[in-house]
């Protein structure tokens, strides 16, 4: 894991509240204020910096980030990710993350304002006024009490809209495929299994869904067809789901009596006809826009930004499979161990490795294990390529090697809680190494290739095989007093092979040591073979 140093520079290159240099600078990063730079410019000044913080406006393109030779983290300060190029800066290394969980309760009231906005043709009416009219009849609405509110998709923002409108009496019903019905019951909604159902009873739909390929063009005329006659739909998750035209049609027919749109397809939206409709309610992508959501993005970007530089947590990063805190609190043992036992399986074989396999044994096997297994390919790749990996970069340097990596779980560990077996094969050999943490945390090696041993993957190490024989222990106790070097914990496992009894010592070493030390080791009397293994 990284730390920051005194040296550790954050760009913010877009305007955003000072807190977020306040919150950076607390943590002791030096910070840089550029949202004036031009894409020529932010290529030369990104250089030198660790993180950058961005809004809309900074570009992260892939002919920016090529310059990016220090980056390690970007943090867009809001939702959509469209200005950083993902796929650059997950080749490079680059971490990613966004801030949705500031926005959420800004866009929730949006929301709701867009459905009253609606329901009393609140915009209508001002129009209206403020061209000297008086008309009453023409601008009589609908209550929400009692209506049936359909939210498709209770994530984040679904959720607290779903609140807020049970709070108003509305009776509300969800689609979210993805969401358990426990979860669901935590809230007051219905959930229903298809979203056809939500469309036949829903008197106001409102879309909370991320923008991605399953959503895009989710409801289209085909859906329109299945709501109820003069249905209300509201649109403040991302343009692109609902099809412009078609809702336009459904818009022109009467049977959706009104829409009130936050989103566009294209923003800012060009010659777009539904925002003429005088049953449409539309503003400019404003969901976000509260001095309450500007302050909380900009804050939960520079925390996430300090927790990523320092190795601390990666919350809401978009390349890495890990989204909360407490996941990744849970896991980081866990991660810090198989870390090094890829570096170990590495200097015990060398680069060349073809395949590895890991299997997680126990309660950990119930877990998402990816970032554990991303770490070990940290460890075990990071000396055998010229910009070293990271968790972001791992598995791709391991796909682009030709690496074939799988994952094995079981339920069953014996005496222990939980069981790690690393597996490497190279073109000649295999090596594995099985450890496991302890409920303090204590991580400990208890098996390497067959040898019943337990030991401390840490600091320097000396991987010694040997002919099992009185005195051996203790010549190689001499040997290494002789030249200075302290040991500082021994291990001790032995086996059978052919009809000899081999030992395997793994010995802890600290003090200095001279370039010929495995040679010297290796020319000691029953000494077989020796390893010099530095772990960081
Ligand atoms: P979230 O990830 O917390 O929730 C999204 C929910 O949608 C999840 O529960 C997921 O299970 C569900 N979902 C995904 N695919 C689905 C599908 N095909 N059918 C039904 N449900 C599906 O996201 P969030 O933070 O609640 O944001 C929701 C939307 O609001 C996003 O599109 C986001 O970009 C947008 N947003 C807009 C503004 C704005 O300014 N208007 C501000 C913030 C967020």
């Amino acid at each position: 894991m990284t730390k920051t140093t005194k040296n550790t520079r954050v760009l913010i290159a877009d305007n955003l509240p000072d807190v977020c240099e306040e919150v950076l600078k607390r943590a002791g990063i030096k910070t840089v204020t550029r949202p004036e730079l031009s894409a020529a410019e932010l290529k030369k000044e990104i250089k030198g910096y660790d993180g950058v913080i961005v809004r809309s406006r900074a570009k992260l393109t892939s002919d920016v980030l090529v310059s990016a030779t220090k980056l390690r983290a970007v943090c867009r300060a809001g939702v959509g990710i469209d200005n950083v190029d993902l796929e650059s800066a997950t080749k490079k290394g680059i971490v990613v993350m966004n801030t949705p969980e500031g926005s959420t309760i800004s866009t929730a009231e949006h929301t709701i304002g867009m459905i009253f906005a609606m329901a009393r043709k609140l915009p209508q009416a001002h129009q209206s006024l403020k061209r000297g009219e008086w008309e009453r009849k023409k601008f009589i609405g609908v209550q929400v009490l009692g209506k049936t509110l359909g939210v498709i998709g209770i994530g984040r923002i679904g959720r607290e809209v779903v609140k807020r409108a049970a709070a108003l009496g509305m009776k509300v019903i969800a689609y979210d495929p993805y969401i358990s019905p426990e979860i669901a019951d935590q809230y007051p909604v219905h959930k229903v299994e298809k979203l056809e159902d939500l469309l036949k009873q829903a008197d106001f739909i409102t879309v909370h869904v991320p923008a991605n390929k399953s959503t895009r063009n989710m409801i289209t005329r085909r859906e329109f067809d299945g709501m109820k006659d003069g249905v209300a739909l509201v649109n403040c998750a991302r343009g692109g789901i609902v099809v412009e035209n078609d809702l336009y049609d459904a818009l022109v027919s009467g049977k959706v009596s009104g829409a009130a749109l936050d989103v566009f397809e294209e923003e800012p939206p060009k010659g777009n006809k539904l925002i003429d409709l005088e049953q449409v309610v539309a503003t400019p992508h404003l969901g976000a826009q509260t001095a309450e959501a500007q302050k909380a993005v900009a804050v939960e970007a520079a925390e996430q930004m300090v927790d990523a530089l320092s190795g601390r947590g990666y919350r809401n990063a978009l390349n890495l499979p890990v989204s909360s805190q407490d996941e990744f609190d849970q896991l980081r043992p866990f991660m810090d161990f198989t870390e090094r036992m890829g570096s170990f399986l590495m200097q015990l074989t060398d680069c060349g490795v073809r395949s590895v396999s890991l299997t997680y044994a126990g309660e950990i096997a119930k877990k998402n294990m990816r970032l554990v297994t991303d770490s070990f390919l940290v460890g075990l790749l990071k000396p055998c390529v010229d910009e070293g990996a990271n968790l972001v970069s791992a598995p791709l340097l391991a796909m682009e090697k030709g690496l074939d990596v799988s994952i094995t779980t079981s339920s069953t560990c014996g005496n222990f809680n939980n069981l790690i077996t690393a597996r490497v094969k190279t073109e000649k050999a295999e090596s594995y190494v099985t450890g496991t943490i302890f409920d303090k945390g204590d991580a400990r090696v208890v098996c390497i290739d067959d040898y019943d041993v337990e030991a401390f993957l840490e600091g320097t190490m000396l991987v010694v095989l040997a002919q099992d024989r009185p005195k051996l222990v203790g010549s190689i106790g001499t040997f290494l007093g002789d030249r200075g070097i302290n040991i500082t914990r021994m291990a001790f496992g032995r086996r059978e092979i052919d009809g000899k009894t081999i030992s395997i010592l793994i010995i802890n070493i600290d003090g200095p040591t001279e370039p010929d030390l495995i040679a010297k080791l290796e020319g000691l009397n029953s000494v077989n073979s020796a390893r010099l293994v530095r772990l960081s």
